[in-house]
């Protein structure tokens, strides 16, 4: 179901006005994980400004270590449905487990499979019973073939709204957190009908990265970027704060994209 050969025109998803996968650029912006009532809000009015149209957030984080900040839970799918509500945004958050899909899905427009649940097959199972859109990252170990088939999972189940992300593979490099895989770009566009969306942040793990590499996306043929932004990301309550744009840097990067499109 989720090959070109079997529906050969794109998938465009439909959201509330929004079109992912059709002919404008969507820009999914905000932090790594939803911290407070007044963090989400602030940030999600710079997305509004800067012309984003979905902010992201983690209530439920999926982190190495048992230890480190894990969420601040169902409280924070409130804060998030709440300032997305305020600013006029579609809400995309991480969902980990089945037991917590309808919840998540109560409260955000977009679900989120994490790159180390994307054969989280119960998940995906269970993502396919309902209809809300599910954006899936890319495994940081996973091949094309074994992305689509998790992709599978959820069209089999009967939801259409399927979105695939390139968020970075494991390589021997450590300059970079993970290294993007543009390739994956042209090639999941070539090889499916769903949209396609890089995530530059987690894909470099590098602020000053960021920029390029999501200019570098759009160029491939992204349909959409899911992008890190903190209001004081050097006190992020995750260690994403070192990939996270100031919201200056995020302003600016959606007008030069503006500016890319055209050339395109
Ligand atoms: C995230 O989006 O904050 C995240 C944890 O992403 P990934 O699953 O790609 O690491
Ligand atoms: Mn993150």
């Amino acid at each position: 179901l989720a090959s070109r050969d079997f529906h050969p025109a794109d998938t465009v998803i439909k959201i509330k006005g929004v079109e992912i996968g059709g002919e404008q650029l969507v820009v999914m912006g905000g932090p790594c994980a939803v911290e407070t009532p007044e963090q989400i809000d602030e940030i999600a009015r710079l997305v509004k400004a800067a012309g984003g149209q979905v902010l992201r957030g983690g209530a439920f984080k999926p982190r190495t270590g048992p230890y480190s900040f894990q969420g601040v839970g169902v409280e924070g799918l409130i804060m998030m449905a709440e300032a997305g509500k305020k600013h006029g945004l579609l809400t995309i958050t991480e969902v980990m487990t089945p037991e917590y899909v309808d919840v998540c899905a109560q409260y955000a427009d977009i679900l989120q499979v994490g790159t180390r649940n994307m054969q989280n097959f119960d998940l995906l199972r269970k993502l396919g019973t309902i209809q809300t859109p599910v954006l899936l990252k890319r495994g940081f170990s996973s091949t094309y073939d074994e992305f689509l088939n998790a992709a599978e999972y959820i069209l089999a189940g009967g939801n259409p709204n399927v979105m695939l992300c390139e968020r970075g593979i494991r390589t021997f490099e450590t300059y970079t957190r993970n290294t993007l895989d543009l390739s994956a770009i042209p090639v999941l566009k070539q090889l499916s009908h769903l949209p396609v969306i890089s995530d530059p942040s987690h894909g470099t793990g590098r602020r000053e990265l960021v920029v390029p590499m999501t200019k570098a996306s759009v160029a491939a043929g992204a349909d959409g970027l899911i992008i890190e932004m903190h209001t004081d990301p050097d006190n992020s309550m995750t260690g994403d704060g070192v990939q996270s744009l100031f919201p200056d840097q995020f302003a600016k990067l959606l007008v030069d994209l503006e500016k890319l499109a055209p050339l395109l």
